[in-house]
C-alpha cells in the first residue's frame, strides 16, 4: 500500500476507528490525521470517532475529533483498527458511501470489507502499520506521540507476544522524535483514578477460578458502575490484571452494556486462540485478545465461553 498515491489528487478524506476507541484506535487514527493535515493542507480531512478516554486528549488535534456522523461523500475513507464494518458503529454508513474505501488493520478476524486493505495480523498494532506506511522523514513529534501511544497500548507496554523486534525498533525511532515516552506510558496506560482503582479491586475480589484454575472470570454490572462512579470507558485495565493471575491461561471479563447484554473481553497467555471463539459469538479480535457482545445472564455467557475454552486447553 502506498499512502501518497492513495492521497494523490484527492480533495476530501475521512478517517474512523472502532467503537469504544482504545489506545491503538486513537493513536493510529490521530497519527494518520496529523500526517494528512500537516503534509496535505489542501485536503479537507476529518477524523470521526466515538468519545475517547480523557487521558488521550493531550495528543495533538484530539480536540478536533468529530463524534457524530455527517452526511458527506468522501473521496477516500480510512477505517483503522477495525476487523469488520460493524466495528465502525455509527460511522459505517459514511464509510460505505465514500468513493474509495481503505482498511488498515491487524485483526486476525478481519473480514476484508474495503476496496483496498493492508491487513497484517502479525503486527502488534495498527499504529505500527501506520508507522511503516509513513515516510520516516515526515514523522514529527505530534505523529510520533500518537503512534507511540497506540503501540504501547496494544502491546501492554511491550509485554504481549505480539511485540516483535520490528515493534521495538519502531518504538525506538519514535522515542527519538522528542516525545516524553515515559509520561505517555504513565499517563495513558498505568494511571488510574481512585474510582477506577476501587472498581478494579472489587472486580478482582469477586473473580472466580474455574476449569482447574486455567480460567479466571469476573463481571461488573451497571449497578456496580453507578456505585463506583465509573463508565465502561474506565474498566479498561481490569482484564489485564485478571490475565496475569498465576496458573491462568484464559481471562474473561464482562460488563453490562444493555438489557440482558454484556460486553465480553477475553485474553489468553499461550494456547487458546480467542479470535476463533469470539467470532463464534459475533465478535472478533486476535489470538491472544478478543471480544464480543453477548446476550444472556453472566452465568449463561460464562458457561458458553467455558464450553468453548474447555476443549482448547
Ligand atoms: P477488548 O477486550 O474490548 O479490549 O478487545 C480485544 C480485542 O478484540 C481488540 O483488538 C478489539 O478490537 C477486538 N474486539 C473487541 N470486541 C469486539 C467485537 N465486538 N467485535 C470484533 N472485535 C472485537
Ligand atoms: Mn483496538
Ligand atoms: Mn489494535
Amino acid at each position: 500500500m502506498n499512502l501518497d498515491s492513495i492521497l494523490k489528487d484527492v480533495k476530501s478524506v475521512g478517517i474512523s476507528g472502532h467503537v469504544r476507541p482504545d489506545g491503538d484506535c486513537v493513536g493510529s487514527t490521530l497519527g494518520l490525521y496529523n500526517y494528512i493535515c500537516k503534509y496535505y493542507p489542501g485536503i479537507d480531512c476529518k477524523l470521526y470517532l466515538e468519545r475517547i478516554p480523557d487521558c488521550f486528549y493531550f495528543l495533538n488535534r484530539a480536540k478536533e475529533i468529530i463524534h457524530v456522523p455527517e452526511d458527506k461523500v468522501y473521496d477516500v475513507y480510512f477505517a483503522l483498527d477495525c476487523g469488520d464494518l460493524g466495528r465502525l458503529g455509527a460511522f459505517a454508513d459514511i464509510f460505505t458511501k465514500a468513493r474509495h474505501k481503505v482498511c488498515i488493520d491487524h485483526h486476525k478476524s478481519n473480514s476484508g470489507f474495503a476496496d483496498e486493505g493492508l491487513i497484517v495480523p502479525g503486527k502488534s498494532s495498527t499504529s505500527e502499520l501506520i508507522f511503516e506506511l509513513l515516510p520516516k522523514d515526515r514523522i514529527d513529534r505530534d505523529i510520533a506521540e500518537a503512534l507511540y501511544t497506540g503501540i504501547v497500548h496494544d502491546t501492554g507496554v511491550f509485554q504481549y507476544s505480539c511485540t516483535t523486534a520490528a515493534t521495538m525498533s519502531a518504538a525506538g525511532f519514535l522515542m527519538e522524535r522528542g516525545i516524553d515516552y515515559s509520561a505517555i506510558v504513565d499517563h495513558t496506560y498505568y494511571e488510574k483514578t481512585i474510582e477506577q482503582n476501587k472498581v478494579l479491586a472489587y472486580a478482582i475480589n469477586k473473580a472466580e477460578l474455574v476449569l482447574d484454575g486455567a480460567v479466571i472470570k469476573s463481571v461488573i454490572t451497571k449497578d456496580d458502575m453507578t456505585r463506583f462512579g465509573v463508565t465502561p470507558l474506565e474498566l479498561d485495565g481490569i482484564i489485564n490484571q485478571l490475565r496475569i493471575t498465576k496458573g491462568v491461561e484464559v481471562a474473561i471479563f464482562l460488563y453490562e452494556s444493555g438489557d440482558n447484554e454484556y460486553k465480553v473481553s477475553l485474553r489468553s497467555k499461550r494456547k487458546v486462540d480467542l479470535s476463533e471463539i469470539a467470532l463464534k459469538f459475533g465478535g472478533g479480535g486476535h489470538e491472544r485478545a478478543a471480544g464480543a457482545t453477548m446476550r444472556g445472564t453472566p452465568d449463561e455467557i460464562f458457561e458458553k465461553l467455558e464450553e468453548e475454552i474447555r476443549h482448547r486447553l
